[in-house]
């Protein structure tokens, strides 16, 4: 599937969401989009047409983060810790979309990095039609593990069999997306 100049734009916005995580090994955001015009959406920059003349409204947003009363020090210093006290990036979004009011169900989620199986249940559950990542930030923390010596760790293999398995859409975005820098896999990354 060719590249689309609106997926482009949407991965855009998510590594903007990322920028405010935390988190540093990886910075990771997502982005929620509902077919249809919905007014108002929560959003400054709410409606926005595909090459297929489709309407789309930005319904929710999230990025990698701390929740609830965490240890500061704990969360920076100890891996296991940190995702433990974790919301990622996905969950984050779909819950986004819930409390601006949004019905996920046929959406879209924007999401650069790979769903974990908690993420893919998730996706899967809310009705979640399509995924699209971008796939050089998959190669990137890809290549990273095998450089530190990791068994062929391979990303594509998380969540992915259960994406497919609720017939979730992959979308894989091939190439630049321009925006700002991020942290992935505890290097810095231009998307
Ligand atoms: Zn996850």
């Amino acid at each position: 599937m060719a590249n689309s100049e609106l997926h482009r734009h949407w991965l855009l916005r998510a590594y903007t969401e990322a920028t405010n995580s935390p988190d540093p090994s990886s910075q990771n955001g997502s982005g929620v989009y509902v077919l249809g015009h919905y007014t108002p959406s929560p959003f400054d920059i709410p409606h926005e047409g595909d090459e297929e003349g489709r309407v789309w409204t930005f319904a929710g947003a999230g990025y990698n983060k701390p929740v609830g009363d965490y240890d500061k020090q704990k969360y920076l210093e100890d891996r296991d810790y940190r995702l433990s006290v974790t919301i990622h990036a996905e969950t984050a979004g779909i819950f986004s979309a819930a409390r601006n009011g949004f019905c996920t169900n046929n959406a879209v989620l924007v999401c650069p990095w790979s769903a974990c199986i908690e993420c893919a249940k998730a996706i899967g559950e809310s009705g979640i039609k399509t995924m699209i990542r971008h796939k050089q930030a998959l190669d990137t923390a890809a290549a990273i593990r095998a450089e530190r010596g990791y068994p062929s760790w391979n990303p594509r293999e998380a969540g992915d069999p259960v994406l497919r398995a609720y017939g979730v859409e992959i979308i894989e975005f091939d190439g630049t997306v321009g925006g700002p820098l991020v942290r992935n896999s505890g290097r810095e990354f231009h998307p």
